[in-house]
């Protein structure tokens, strides 16, 4: 008899867009040399996005 390996599937994975920062740096910084981040818009700040 066989036993199956439990296959665990996350319900969320890391967000690819921010890599689960939950922001990200703005592609167009209002100031030249300031970094600026923004809310991710792929998970909305979670850094994770739900599995489907
Ligand atoms: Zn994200």
């Amino acid at each position: 008899m066989k036993m199956k390996k439990p296959i665990i599937k996350p319900s969320e994975n890391k967000c690819p867009e921010c890599m689960g920062a939950g922001y990200v740096s703005a592609k167009h910084p209002t100031r030249p040399g300031v970094k600026t981040y923004t809310v991710c818009k792929e998970c909305k700040g979670k850094g994770r996005l739900a599995a489907d």
